[in-house]
């Protein structure tokens, strides 16, 4: 009997670990570098060399955007030993304290740019002399012009200052711009169809979450990292596959969600930004739930999370 138990727990511990070993990719979003002014947005060059390491360590491999992409386009499997790199916003301490590290190590990355503080030389941003030598090691993408609240500024105003930036990138640094991070991690369906329609091959988000071959590359989960921690956690992350067939809302206040899940799901969590995670059954693959909750932020996340660990996401903007 005693046997029996032990074996039992032995096998627990098996699955445990099998759930948490297993991941998809991966696509980490960084801000400033070694800028210990900002705790928030920076990663100190420690943490960076402690995260390099136990990546290198445990030979994950860092991939460009292009080749993300192409995967997904094959629906190919994505290893969760499979990474990619972006920074955001532009900032000096990219090219005086993070580009060497990338270099050193081969890590192909993607720098999206808002470029009006680079046109008017704010203090704290790259030159357009460096962000030409930063092109050589890695992708340039666009984060907009004046890096706005894309979602509140009106759609013409939105395409303008995108085009905008897009435009201001392909003339200083002479190659097609293909890829847009929102500034904020702020969009919702118009402004994505936008991007689409002026031939944005990849958009990138900042929620919680993992790429799979079947990731929507117009919608790509990036994860802010700010330590070796965090990022453990992050990486087990997998990606759930899901069909958000309708969010009920009225204004600022959600009614309901339906969402299709596979059918071999029984319960998952669902969580709205501000208020937790509730237990939910799940009857034959659709998520039918009544939340009746007021939006308390500006950006508000509905997640789903399965027991497995696979995540999906929903921004809800407040209006
Ligand atoms: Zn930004």
């Amino acid at each position: 009997m005693k046997r029996g138990i032990k074996y039992l727990i032995i096998m627990v511990v098996m699955i445990i670990t099998i759930m948490n070993s297993y991941a998809d990719g991966h696509i980490l979003a960084f801000h400033r570098f070694g800028d210990d002014r900002y705790s928030s947005s920076n990663i100190t060059l420690e943490d960076l060399n402690e995260i390099v390491d136990y990546l290198n360590e445990n030979q994950y491999k860092v991939i460009s955007l292009n080749e993300i992409i192409e995967k997904i386009s094959k629906k190919e499997e994505i290893s969760d030993k499979i990474m990619c790199i972006t920074i955001d916003d532009a900032y000096k301490s990219f090219f005086d304290n993070g580009l060497e590290v990338l270099k050193r190590n081969n890590f192909p990355f993607t720098v999206f740019i808002n470029t009006e503080a680079v046109d008017k030389n704010y203090t704290d941003y790259m030159t357009w002399k460096e962000i030409k030598e930063v092109s050589k090691y890695g992708e340039i993408g666009s984060h907009s012009y004046s890096h706005p609240h894309l979602t509140k500024i009106g759609n013409q105003k939105a395409m303008d200052d995108i085009q905008k930036s897009i435009e201001g990138i392909e003339k200083k640094i002479n190659k097609k711009v293909k890829y847009f991070a929102y500034p904020y991690g702020e969009y919702n369906d118009e402004i994505k169809w936008m991007l689409k329609s002026i031939g944005m091959q990849g958009i990138f988000n900042q929620s919680l979450g993992a790429i799979s071959g079947e990731s929507d590359i117009f919608d790509l989960d990036r994860m802010a990292i700010s330590n070796l921690s965090g990022l453990k956690w992050k990486l087990k992350i997998k990606y759930l596959k899901a069909h958000w067939m309708n969010v009920e809302r009225e204004e600022n206040y959600i009614k309901s969600i339906k969402v299709e899940i596979d059918k071999s799901i029984k319960k998952v969590q669902v969580y709205l930004s501000g208020y937790g995670w509730e237990k939910v059954d799940v009857e034959n693959g659709i998520i039918e739930f009544k939340i009746n909750k007021e939006l308390r932020n500006a950006r508000n996340r509905v997640i789903i999370k399965t027991y497995a660990n696979e995540w999906s996401n929903k921004l809800m903007m407040k209006k």
